[in-house]
């Protein structure tokens, strides 16, 4: 089980305490970065381990390596001299560990190391990609069987993350820390017992801390949303592919699902730009399902070994299930949001009643199936107006384009108004699709967005008197789906408190 380590970037001793304190139950180690601090706090840099209460790693890591030191190398000598030297016989009143980069191999510091029994960790920082050559990076970090080597490198695509993952999973068990930096390499920090990590790096970020990294996870979050105390070598893995996938809520609601019902499984972001390298990514893991996001939710489709009537109907996939060495390809967005809706509705179908559709894209094409389904009369709005006729065809729905040319139209399929653009998500443009239309107060509007709780277009509709709601329990609803897909129980009833 690797430990806890909470990297402190606080610019004084004493708030570094501070921080350890709010943390020391989810924590086992802390590394003190003296390249953020104050240079005044350099004389205290010695006593820190005995007030800190808990083994500590010393670093100064340069610029060049990510940090924030840049006195130059002798200057470093010295801190990290003044930091090492006159060790305690209380051997918790001293550094348990220095980080040394490997192209820092200075006698006089490492004999006083041994001498007082301060462990080496030998790094070596790749800030701007991933070695060519891992094997031979990492002969240069371990050829001391006493110090532990650490290779922290910056994958750019899941692509890289899947090759990292593959050959640090590969390596003998042994003390070793290997690090994804960023995003592509964040499944590493919830996976770094798979990756045969001894530590996990974390930052501060619920306190309002810089991350010392890129893609440092609080420990809170860790624990609480990864369960990273109870994962092991039989955890079964599920991700979420797609870009843009660190700020989702799924995690959340699907480790929750995994905890309560006692599956010892864990769900990760795994960001992927394309299909083939979120692939190799899933097949590196060992992945046994995944959800997608857009925009590959359509062009997953094409490699599936095979897919449900949904999703041949839809042409488009959110969810895939391991099948031998393929891919099954389900859809639950239509199940989330048909669900969703009725609830919202309070009735049975929609026979009589007349929607609008605003959106073309993926999540808009299970949201017209399941219109149609319901029975409703239908009208498609998108800003490619042709995305929007081959989505209305298709259902022999009415379509026009989303600008106030389609005003009459949407006035007279009002009853339903359903968003299904990424227009007004938060982070993202902000907008409102409809600008150019005046609700009446009698339309029901369901903005799929979830984030914020209210866009733009729902505030709209909430003063003109409408009854409005988000896309919080679709969410919900379609994540239940999916774990049911997976795991074939039930969903326990985190999906829907
Ligand atoms: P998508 O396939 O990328 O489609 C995006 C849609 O938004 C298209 O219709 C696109 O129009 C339109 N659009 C994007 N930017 C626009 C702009 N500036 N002005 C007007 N229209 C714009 O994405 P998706 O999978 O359909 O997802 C759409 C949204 O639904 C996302 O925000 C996603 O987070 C949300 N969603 C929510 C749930 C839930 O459970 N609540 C589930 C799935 C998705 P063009 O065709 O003209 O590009």
């Amino acid at each position: 089980m690797p430990l806890v380590c909470l990297s402190l970037t606080a610019r004084t001793i004493a708030e570094n305490l501070a921080l350890l304190e709010r943390y020391r139950d989810n924590i086992d180690i802390a590394e003190l970065r003296a390249d953020l601090l104050e240079p005044s706090e350099a004389f205290a840099l010695r006593d820190f381990p005995s007030f800190a209460g808990l083994p500590c790693i010393l670093t100064v890591r340069r610029k060049c390596d990510g940090g924030a030191f840049l006195d130059g190398e002798g200057q470093r000598l010295v801190l990290l001299a003044k930091a090492i030297a006159y060790a305690r016989p209380d051997k918790n009143a001293n550094f348990a560990y220095v980080d040394l980069e490997c192209d820092f191999r200075v006698p006089s510091i490492e004999e006083a190391c041994h001498t007082f029994g301060t462990r080496i960790i030998r790094s070596r920082h790749d800030i701007a990609g991933m070695p060519a050559d891992l094997d031979e990076a990492w002969a240069e970090l371990a050829l001391e069987p006493n110090e532990i080597p650490k290779l922290a490198v910056m994958p750019r695509s899941s692509a890289d993350f899947a090759a990292l993952f593959n050959w640090a999973s590969s390596l003998p068990r042994g003390e070793r820390i290997v690090v994804g930096m960023g995003e592509y390499g964040m499944p590493s920090r919830v996976l770094a017992d798979r990756m045969g990590s001894c530590l996990a790096y974390t930052s501060a970020i619920r306190a309002g801390m810089p991350s010392a990294a890129p893609g440092h996870l609080d420990p809170l979050a860790l624990q609480e949303i990864y369960r990273f105390r109870e994962l092991d070598g039989e955890t079964s893995l599920y991700a979420l592919g797609g870009p843009n996938v660190l700020s989702s809520k799924t995690p959340q609601l699907h480790n929750a699902a995994f905890k309560a019902a006692g599956i010892n499984a864990v769900y990760v972001p795994l960001p992927s730009a394309d299909v083939p390298t979120f692939f190799s990514a899933l097949d590196a893991l060992g992945a046994c399902g995944a959800a997608v996001t857009v925009p590959i939710k359509d062009a997953v489709c094409s490699s599936l070994s095979r897919c449900s009537p949904e999703v041949e109907d839809i042409g488009s996939c959110n969810t895939l299930v391991r099948e031998g060495s393929g891919w099954v390809g389900y859809d639950t967005d239509a199940e989330g949001f048909k669900r969703a809706l009725l609830e919202f509705l309070g009735v049975a179908d929609l026979r009589g009643l007349r929607a609008t559709l605003v959106g073309a894209g993926g999540v808009a094409k299970a949201i017209a199936h399941v219109l149609s389904d319901l029975g409703a009369s239908a009208l498609v709005l998108n800003r490619t107006v042709s995305k929007a006729r081959v989505l209305a065809q298709r259902y022999g729905f009415a379509y026009g384009p989303c600008t106030e040319h389609s005003t009459d139209l949407v006035a007279d399929h009002a009853d339903v108004i359903v968003q299904a653009t990424s227009l007004g998500m938060e982070g993202e443009r902000q907008g409102d699709p409809l600008d150019w239309y005046d609700f009446s107060g009698r339309e029901a509007v369901f903005d799929i967005i979830y984030r914020p709780e209210r866009s733009i277009l729902l505030e709209r509709a909430a003063a003109a008197g409408c009854k409005v709601m988000n896309g919080w329990k679709m969410l919900r609803y379609q994540s239940a789906a999916q774990f049911k897909l997976w795991t074939g129980r039930e969903p326990p009833d985190t999906y829907f408190a």
